[in-house]
């Protein structure tokens, strides 16, 4: 169905389809998906038939080939809605297809590249462990070389899609003494795999995050990442600057909702006879969040033009993804604000994206990783 998808549809009419998709189909869900407290799975389905699996793998992987700026208009519609919407493809069209993609064997490509661009084969990505969150290279599960392969232990925790993804790729230690990592393809059902889920979410209750225990899981040689031991931490990053991109999008997607949210409340809700969009300060918190979505909006387009141009560009690519889910805070803020005792009460959109939000600024680099990073970044350009 996405090989049709892909062929039959240019990029306007795509965008224009996910847009209906989001308007007509996610966004109205949305009650549904709270009070189930999963996404619903015929808009998996729907997900998979329109292509959104597929949304960064090349046509020869099975993929619609849009470029990275393309993926970033789409991700500006679709996270209009629900951020737990696109957590449900998030790992498999980023962290883990864009690693395989960019460092596979041909086998690997073959075997999973298309399953995962059509919907059938969901992949999660299992670096964080209780002692490795931000310092990724504290990792301490071991995968021990055996004759006909790896045996791997360890714990994973906070992992997207870990509970019920088809394929997870898991960051190791072949040598214990090393700081260098590997990673591999391990099928999520092999045995001495096990995943749960925590009892409570703030934020992103719908797509909790899972614990994985391995324990004595045995992999083939053909499960290591590219073949080659040690190239986890590049090979990770080469999905993970992906993925910030697309979050600093999503970021803009969720704060553009949430000041249409506010926007249609402050024009419609009176208080001493007149709008709530009739006081300066009402209005002052509207205006600045207008801007600050524009700039968010014009800043992660420019870094994707760029991205598309000559390849990720590190540091824009930290300073899009602190920006925007720094701002999305703020507009979340001021929109539950807005909303008064609205804004806290009950299942609306604007207290759920406001928990789903602040999120985003812990994922992906917590914020205070890329300011840091930023600021070398700094001292080194300045410095002579
Ligand atoms: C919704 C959600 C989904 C996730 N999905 C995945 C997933 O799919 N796969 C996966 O592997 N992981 C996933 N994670 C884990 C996520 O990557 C980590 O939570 C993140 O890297 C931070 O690690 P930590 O939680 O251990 O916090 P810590 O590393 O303990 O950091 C806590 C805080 O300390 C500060 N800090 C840490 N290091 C520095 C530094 N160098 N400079 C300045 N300040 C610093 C920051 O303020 C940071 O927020 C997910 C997390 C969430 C919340």
């Amino acid at each position: 169905m996405i090989a049709h998808a892909t062929r039959i549809l240019d990029f306007p009419d795509y965008l224009a389809t996910i847009r209906r998709f989001t308007d007509d189909e996610l966004i109205p869900a949305e009650p549904e998906m709270v009070r189930t407290g999963c996404v619903p799975e015929r808009l998996v389905a729907r997900m998979a038939e329109l292509g959104l699996f597929g949304m960064t793998l090349e046509p020869e992987h099975g993929g619609m080939g849009w470029t990275v700026e393309q993926q970033v208009l789409l991700t500006l519609e679709f996270t209009r809605a629900s951020v737990v919407y696109r957590s449900r493809f998030s790992t498999t069209i980023g962290l883990v297809s864009q690693a395989i993609a960019a460092f596979g064997t041909d086998e690997q490509r073959a075997r999973y590249l298309a399953p995962m661009a059509n919907g059938d084969c969901v992949a999660a990505f299992a670096l964080t462990e209780t002692e490795a969150g931000t310092d990724a290279t504290s990792v301490r599960t071991t995968a021990r070389a055996t004759a006909d392969g790896y045996v791997l232990n360890g714990a994973k925790r906070f992992i997207t899609n870990g509970h019920w993804a088809d394929v997870l790729l898991v960051f190791a230690r072949t040598d214990p003494e090393s700081r260098e990592l590997s990673a591999f393809l391990v099928d999520r059902t092999a045995p001495g795999v096990s995943t749960s889920l925590p009892e409570q979410m703030n934020g992103h209750a719908e797509g909790p995050i899972a614990e994985i225990v391995l324990q004595d899981v045995h992999v083939g040689h053909e499960a290591l990442l590219g073949g080659t031991e040690g190239n986890g931490l590049r090979q990770a990053m080469r999905g993970i600057n992906h993925a910030r991109t697309h979050v600093a999008a999503t970021a803009v997607g969720q704060a553009t909702r949430l000041l249409e949210e506010a926007g249609r409340h402050a024009g419609i809700r009176r208080q001493f006879d007149q709008p709530l969009a009739d006081f300066g300060a009402v209005a002052a918190m509207l205006g600045r969040s207008y801007a600050e979505v524009e700039a968010g909006r014009a800043l992660i387009l420019d870094c994707a033009r760029e991205f598309d141009r000559s390849g990720p560009p590190r540091d824009r690519i930290s300073a899009a993804k602190l920006y925007c889910t720094e701002m999305a805070s703020e507009v979340a803020d001021r929109a539950v604000q807005i909303l008064g005792g609205e804004g806290i009460a009950g299942a609306g959109p604007v207290p759920r994206m406001w928990r789903d939000v602040r999120a985003l600024r812990i994922y992906e680099g917590a914020s205070q990783l890329h300011e840091r990073n930023l600021a070398r970044a700094v001292v080194a350009a300045s410095t002579p």
